[in-house]
């Protein structure tokens, strides 16, 4: 449990409409108020929320060849993700030539916005810097710190500067990262902005209808939490996102994996009701216990399993376990029908934990080598 300083909820903190967010508590608890049930374990309420915000199914999806890693994905290719957090200084020096070695052992580059509610530069600015250095790139657009009208205009400005991927969340809440007295937007949730996204890229019209002379080509992603309650609804949530819009979806980082077979399983059991999309899952990369409780318990959305964190406080070398335990987490996925790739993330005690590294760009390569997935000759950088 968190110690937030929240009153308590009478409405999604989170204003959704189509949730429940990726927060949800083991025990069903919201994210922002744990001492509250998610208001979207109550049926009438929930139904009662997405009637208010119906999706409209996109009409389209995104052309063939529109990213490298959509042509990774679709070739039948493990695709790996890496995702950096801009750095906390003007000068992008370090940052640059860690993420192009990043993407030499990954197909794409994914850029966060403001990860965990903490400041960072942002995200449209680094991914700016990286296509300049002709990465594969794939900003992350949350819905915590900009309206509507922001989120169109950045989506149409990051295509503009060439990139052609882009990953749409809902976001964690101010209150559970560096600046809690932020005044949070959540103007759209995850669902709605992927189908104004999807507007944009298949009819060539902002959400207001005014059309937009040149449509943006993204290759649209989204966010899946298996580990967070309501479990069953987990699956056709994912169906949801990508009726709405979303070609690949990512998961939350994989550590029970009984849970995560039955969320496959559920996802596969529906995937004959969506048009065609990729399911990736995420997989964190731990260097010790200490850190990965921390992790733990700051986390929602997850948990670590006992059996994992013994293994790490056992090991004569934490760091290379953590990798091992990443590796056949791996493994599992690439072996794993309706599952095209993962996200790698080393989890490091940096207080800017993403930034792009040389360090990530080494575990990165070791997970894929002990998985057997290996490292593509080109990766994300061209
Ligand atoms: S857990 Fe998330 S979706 Fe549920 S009420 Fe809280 S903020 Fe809203």
């Amino acid at each position: 449990m968190t110690t937030l300083t929240l009153p308590l909820v009478e409405a999604c903190p989170k204003k959704m409409r189509l949730g429940p967010c990726g927060g949800v508590g083991p025990d069903g608890g919201c994210e922002i108020d744990p001492s509250h049930a998610c208001l979207f374990l109550e049926p009438e309420w929930a139904s009662a929320q997405a009637a208010s915000a119906p999706v409209t199914p996109a009409t389209h999806r995104t052309a063939p060849g529109t990213s490298a890693f959509q042509d990774r994905l679709d070739s039948g290719a493990f695709g790996v993700v890496a995702e950096v957090n801009g750095p906390d200084t003007v000068d992008v020096t370090e940052f640059v030539t860690a993420a192009e070695r990043i993407a030499e052992v990954a197909d794409v580059v994914s850029v966060t916005d403001h990860s965990g509610a903490t400041v960072h530069m942002g995200n449209v600015a680094a991914t700016a810097h990286l296509l300049a250095r002709g990465l594969e790139v794939m900003p992350t657009f949350g819905c915590r710190d900009r309206n509507r009208m922001a989120l169109q205009g950045d989506l149409l400005g990051i295509a503009s500067l060439g990139a052609r991927n882009a990953l749409l969340v809902t976001g964690n809440h101010p209150e559970v990262g560096d600046s809690p007295d932020a005044t949070p937007v959540f103007d759209l949730d995850s669902p709605r902005l992927l189908q104004v996204a999807a507007r944009m890229r298949d009819e060539g019209r902002y959400a207001n209808g005014r059309p937009i002379e040149e449509r943006p080509r993204l290759y649209l992603g989204a966010t899946a939490h298996p580990f967070a309650q309501p479990y069953d609804d987990r699956p056709g949530q994912v169906l949801r996102k990508v009726v709405a819009g979303a070609d690949f979806v990512i998961s939350q980082h994989v550590f029970d994996l009984p849970l995560w077979r039955r969320f496959v399983d559920g996802v596969n059991a529906l995937r004959g009701d969506a048009p065609p999309f990729h399911l990736l899952g995420g997989v964190a990369i731990l260097p010790d216990e200490p850190i990965a409780r921390r992790v733990n318990a700051g986390l929602r959305g997850f948990s670590i399993p006992e059996e994992t964190l013994t293994r790490l406080r056992q090991a004569r070398d934490p760091q290379a376990e953590g990798i091992t335990i990443a590796a056949e987490i791996v493994a599992e996925l690439d072996a794993t029908d309706g599952v095209s790739g993962c996200l790698l993330a080393p989890v490091t005690g940096r207080s800017n934990a993403l930034t792009a590294s040389a360090e990530q760009t080494e575990l990165i390569a070791e997970v894929r080598r002990q998985a057997g997935v290996p490292v593509p000759v080109s990766g994300a950088a061209s």
